[in-house]
């Protein structure tokens, strides 16, 4: 998308007067809504099945989707590893991947990004941008929003153009798991969002190690950064390496009261 200059209070090149980050660029930001006979579907799904599945395996969980979810499925990732992309390409074949492109990405994600559209090929990698390129959010919104309004450079980068991209499908599948931390103890492994989409999460009871481990045995795509004390990894902005026995995700956003882009909340 091109923002207009007209609508927009940049002035060579700098905002003089930034437009406050509580109001998103113009262009679409919601998910269009689900047919009412498929929102009940998956309302069906849930009440059934949700506490069945709770503590059931990656794979249980994919194969019932396989089977239960008559619509369009995506599988969200984060390219921080490609479990989920593997475990898909077993339990859930023709699924289509998401990845949100913040364009603050480390250039380590992207590379993996392209290591997964050339491996796993039967599957359509979607990639969701922000309405506004960096340089654009900076002249409209001022520079840094990321450490001035980290909430709303989430929302405006990850949380809306996610919503627009779920549009085409029937439910997603994420990578939560309740070992990362308490924000997500008790997170379910089937679901509801907002929009009456099914939020299948099939690794929800893996450790860090269970994950580790998997990647061995599949010989998966390695993001470098994993290697290199990053045992989370989300924008390069946002991101500090954590010590040994740390919480893995107290580097997103280090220093700030934040705890998470908005995605699952
Ligand atoms: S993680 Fe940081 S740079 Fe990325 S969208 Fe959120 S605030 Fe912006």
């Amino acid at each position: 998308m091109t923002f207009s200059l007209n609508n927009s209070p940049i002035l060579g090149g700098q905002a003089t007067n930034p437009r406050d980050p509580e109001i998103s660029p113009e262009g679409p930001k919601e998910t269009t809504p689900l047919a009412p006979e498929v929102v009940a579907e998956n309302e069906k799904l849930v009440a059934d099945w949700a506490d069945k599945l709770y503590d059931a395996t990656a794979k249980d969980i994919l194969d019932w989707a396989h089977t239960h979810v008559a619509g369009k499925l995506v599988v969200t990732l984060s390219m921080e590893n490609t479990v989920l992309a593997e475990l898909a390409k077993d339990h859930l074949p023709g699924a289509d991947f998401l990845f949100l492109d913040t364009g603050y990405h480390f250039p380590e994600t992207l590379e993996v990004a392209d290591q997964v559209e050339r491996r796993y090929a039967n599957n359509t990698l979607v990639r969701a941008t922000a309405l506004l390129s960096r340089a654009e959010q900076d002249k409209v919104y001022g520079v840094n929003l990321y450490r001035n309004n980290p909430t709303a450079c989430c929302r405006m980068r990850k949380v809306e153009p996610l919503a627009v991209a779920l549009s085409d499908y029937q439910g997603w599948i994420t990578g939560l798991r309740r070992a990362d931390g308490p924000t997500r103890a008790t997170a379910p492994a089937l679901s509801l969002d907002k929009t009456g989409r099914l939020k299948i999460s099939p690794i929800i009871t893996w450790s860090l190690e269970d994950t580790e481990a998997y990647i061995e045995e599949k010989d998966l795509i390695i993001h470098p950064l994993t290697k290199q004390n990053y045992p989370s990894i989300g924008c390069a902005t946002c991101t500090m390496p954590v010590l040994p026995g740390q919480d893995p995700r107290s580097g997103r956003w280090a220093g700030n009261a934040k705890t998470e882009c908005g995605l699952h909340t």
